[in-house]
């Protein structure tokens, strides 16, 4: 068995398959990985053979397209760039991606909807496709690609985005790449990685939609971390990879933490800690930090509802205060405060060095939360995550005549 794994180079796509691939490669099933050279060294521990592919966005800023988009910072310029983001990367992918796997034909194409060169490949190639949902997935009553409905038809970038599926019809004789299929399509067998019972109307889906959960593994690329040993409960902040540069909220952390009876560790990501100043004798601060040695030592987890970090503070079972930054977060968000998981703040301006410690507080001396996240956490490690996915790939191969 050959199967082809396409990824966006960024780590909340890539992480999600990097257990699943080890466990594939552990059966014999042969990987091939399309991803940016900068993520070879956390992809080839995993046994793949990793292909590096150019890259649109790494030599692009998207700051300089939400010009075209009026220079705006809220959502609605997020959902007018992405399509258009990823098309473009698609693009940079594809003709890499054609070239080896036409030598080396695969069984099946696995991707996300950020993958969409994963998309195109499977139509060229005539191979099954597997979709990879470490987010929401789409069916008759739930929709991902509504929230980018608000954006107009004749939005620049919208039209733009629409010219590039285009032409890849045209060039390639793929299906069409819009907005709509990129992020409602579905493929032939599909992988959820959210927690069944977080999705929205999830007992709509069909049998060809397998629910397997958070994956975790081994990452052995940030190294290891062991919290303070003072008896003190540990509080963890990450605002994630992609949407991180908040630099405001960190004095509002500092001044929440200041003088609990509590080890903080915050993970900046793009903020430079030397900007930072007054940081609390209980406050640690990282860059990009081994996120799953400090869940499973974690009493709190301050996070921005993103579908990664979510999954994993409820596979160790920790409460979360959720602070989410665009609409599939605010999404998230509200499952974790209606589930009693945790503390939502759909408005980031609520976040008040008060209100703040007021959750942490409440999240430290409510058993209630932590009884909640520990039945939540049962229920994420019954699905069976990266066994789970290996297994049903493999099945899902086998129906289709393949041998490993
Ligand atoms: N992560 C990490 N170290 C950090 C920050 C994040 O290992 O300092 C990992 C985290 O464990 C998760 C992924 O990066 O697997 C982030 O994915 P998520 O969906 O939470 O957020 P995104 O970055 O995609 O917004």
């Amino acid at each position: 068995m050959h199967i082809a794994v396409v990824s966006l180079g960024a780590f909340g796509h890539v992480n999600p398959t990097l257990s699943f691939v080890t466990e594939l490669s552990k059966r014999g099933v042969r990987v091939t990985y399309f991803c940016t050279e900068d993520f070879r060294r956390i992809i080839e521990p995993t046994g793949a053979a990793f292909v590096p592919v150019p890259s649109w966005m790494a030599g692009n800023d998207p700051k300089d397209q939400k010009k075209e988009d009026g220079g705006k910072e809220d959502d609605g310029s997020v959902a007018a760039i992405v399509p258009f983001l990823f098309l473009n990367e698609a693009g940079a992918y594809i003709d890499t991606v054609l070239d080896v796997l036409k030598k080396d034909r695969p069984d099946a194409i696995l991707h996300d909807f950020a993958g969409i060169a994963g998309t195109m490949a499977a139509d060229v190639l005539k191979v099954p496709n597997i979709m990879l949902y470490t987010s929401y997935p789409s069916n008759d009553t739930y929709s991902v690609a509504e929230s980018f409905a608000g954006i107009p038809d004749d939005h620049p970038l919208r039209v733009a985005a629409d010219h590039i599926a285009d032409s890849y019809v045209e060039k390639y004789g793929c299906r069409k790449m819009t907005v709509k299929e990129i992020f409602d399509g579905q493929g032939d067998l599909n992988l959820v990685m959210v927690q069944k019972r977080l999705v929205p109307n999830y007992e709509s889906f069909d049998d060809s939609f397998v629910f397997t959960g958070v994956q975790i593994g081994k990452r052995s690329a940030f190294g290891s971390w062991t919290a303070p040993k003072n008896g003190r409960p540990l509080l963890y902040s990450s605002l994630g990879t992609a949407f991180n540069n908040w630099p405001e909220y960190y004095p509002v952390l500092f001044d929440a933490v200041r003088g609990l009876d509590i080890n903080v560790f915050a993970a900046l990501g793009a903020v430079d800690p030397e900007t930072l100043h007054d940081v609390p004798e209980n406050v640690e601060l990282g860059k990009m930090v081994p996120q799953l040695d400090i869940l499973s030592q974690a009493s709190v987890f301050i996070t921005h509802a993103g579908m990664g970090g979510t999954g994993e503070a409820i596979y160790y079972g920790v409460p979360m205060i959720a602070i989410p930054q665009m609409d599939e977060q605010a999404i998230t968000a509200r499952q974790i405060e209606k589930n009693g998981l945790g503390i939502a703040f759909l408005d980031k301006k609520a976040v008040t060095a008060e209100s703040l410690r007021a959750a942490i507080v409440r999240l430290l001396e409510d058993p209630g939360y932590r009884s909640k996240a520990k039945e939540f956490s049962e229920d994420m490690r019954a699905l069976g995550g990266a066994q789970a996915s290996a297994d049903a790939i493999i099945r899902f191969l086998e129906e289709k005549g393949q041998q490993i």
